[in-house]
């Protein structure tokens, strides 16, 4: 017989009531722009508020899902709640003028096509594939581009499984946004698992494989068993972890709980382990608020029962996580639970990114003032770090040298690992946001990766424009 479903009703102002009863599975109900004026939270906002959802929906991907809209936003608090600027479209998110043009055509029931034409202009005016990954990352074999990986750092291949790239439900800062907007052409997609141990297999300086997406926990366990097994193949002397990126954590904690085959997924996070692999979990969480209700912390205990590991990181974000204080209260609570605070990233320039940026003079202050308040075991976090074309830099902070007031950086991972961990410097700027707004110090014409990378690039370029003719 089938089993009951939980539901999570969504009454208008009803209490929040969290789910504290794991014994039966979870609906998984969720909204899009084609039905979020349903969500009865919704209806409760002002015109305003319902209609900017709508126009910067047209154009940026939106998708939101009960637990979310029931357990994490604080309806009270509209707009300025976090975890509703991390999952509905607000207004900001696009320039006045690109706004008024979507909001023109729908006020005059323009054609869905209309307003596609319109939406398309506007995405391809938002840089939407950064730092290269469409050809820059792409790994080849046997003459063949692999569309499904990207391998940019010596020991590390990401594989984008097809099955997974879609989320619990989307955030609005993503830097992957292109690929949910219809944009086909600019998603990543990998056929098989065994093209994936091949190259590995091929790749001795290969340790590790994140499997990232969108998000692999949207995938059924036994589609996700299909890509992970050809992996626990013996011969894959040099694969020591298997990672996966994901947000269901935050997102949808009954992944691991509740869901009729969550029991298998910790299953097979164990098989990982017993075939002498380490399995990560590269957690997604932005704000505290995501730790706090008892279905998240019993899917990172049952996780961890596994013998699994989970590293968390988030890029600082306006409007969602600029204060220190929320970084101090989320690494702290993360050790608590058992995780271990990895990366705080900056937001890629990309999408909707003029209102989210946070300036690096700003992101480092936040960082270090979250840092210099909790104890060593949270202090595993690095960053603030930009996945920048030549690779993760990281702002170390802000000093004096000879009277010049000058950013520290240094490469975390560099797409040349001997780029990793020298100390070079770049004029204060404070409001520079990203690495390409940065000049180098002391009057020095380039930054000391510059001539390699220009290699790197066109020979990588010429390869890939050979491969292709
Ligand atoms: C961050 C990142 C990795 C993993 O780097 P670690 O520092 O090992 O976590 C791998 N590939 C790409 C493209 C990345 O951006």
């Amino acid at each position: 017989m089938e089993k009951m479903h939980t539901q999570i009703s969504v009454a208008n102002h009803e209490e929040t009531r969290h789910l504290t009863d794991f014994s039966s599975p979870v609906q998984f109900k969720y909204f899009t722009e084609n039905n979020f004026e349903s969500i009865p939270q919704v209806q409760a906002l002002s015109d305003d508020i319902r209609f900017s959802i709508k126009v910067v929906a047209s154009v940026l991907p939106f998708k939101v899902n009960e637990y979310v809209i029931r357990e994490l936003i604080n309806w009270d608090n509209i707009p300025d709640d976090p975890i509703f600027q991390l999952t509905f479209p607000q207004h900001g998110m696009l320039t006045e003028r690109d706004f008024n043009t979507v909001a023109d055509l729908i006020k005059a029931e323009a054609s869905r096509s209309e307003i596609r034409a319109a939406a398309n202009k506007i995405r391809l005016s938002l840089n939407p594939h950064p730092a290269g990954q469409m050809t820059l990352n792409v790994p080849v074999m046997d003459g063949h581009v692999l569309r499904g990986m990207q391998h940019k750092y010596r020991e590390t291949v990401l594989f984008f499984p097809t099955s997974g790239q879609t989320c619990h439900a989307y955030c609005t800062f993503c830097f992957r946004w292109a690929q949910f907007v219809g944009l086909s052409d600019l998603k990543f997609a990998a056929k098989e698992g065994e093209i994936l141990r091949d190259y590995v297999l091929r790749h001795p300086e290969v340790t590790n494989v994140l499997f990232t997406g969108g998000d692999p926990m949207v995938m059924k366990t036994s589609v996700l068993t299909r890509y992970i097994e050809p992996l626990l193949d013996e011969r894959l002397e040099n694969l020591q972890t298997i990672r996966i990126g994901t947000k269901a954590l935050a997102y949808w904690p009954m992944r691991f709980v509740t869901d009729k085959d969550s029991d298998d997924l910790l299953r097979l996070f164990e098989r990982i382990r017993k075939a002498g692999r380490q399995v990560a979990i590269m957690a997604h969480y932005n704000h505290f608020r995501e730790l706090e209700t008892p279905v998240a912390q019993e899917a990172i205990r049952r996780v961890l029962d596994t013998g699994a590991m989970i590293r968390t990181q988030s890029p600082v974000v306006a409007h969602i996580n600029d204060q220190a204080v929320i970084w101090e209260e989320m690494w702290r609570e993360q050790v608590r639970l058992g995780m271990v605070p990895y990366y705080m990233f900056v937001e890629r320039d990309t999408g909707a990114r003029d209102y989210f940026k946070v300036p690096l003079e700003q992101a480092h202050r936040i960082y270090r003032d979250a840092y210099k308040c909790v104890n060593g075991l949270s202090r595993t976090v690095r960053g603030p770090s930009m996945s920048a074309t030549p690779g993760k830099v990281e702002v170390s902070g802000i000093a004096e040298v000879n009277g010049e007031k000058v950013f520290v950086l240094r490469f975390i991972q560099g797409r040349n690992p001997d780029w990793v961990d020298q100390p070079f410097f770049a004029q204060y700027d404070p409001n520079a946001s990203w690495l390409n707004e940065l000049t180098p110090a002391f009057g020095e014409e380039k930054f000391f990766f510059e001539d390699e990378l220009e290699k790197i690039i066109s020979t990588k370029t010429r390869m890939m424009e050979t491969l292709a003719a």
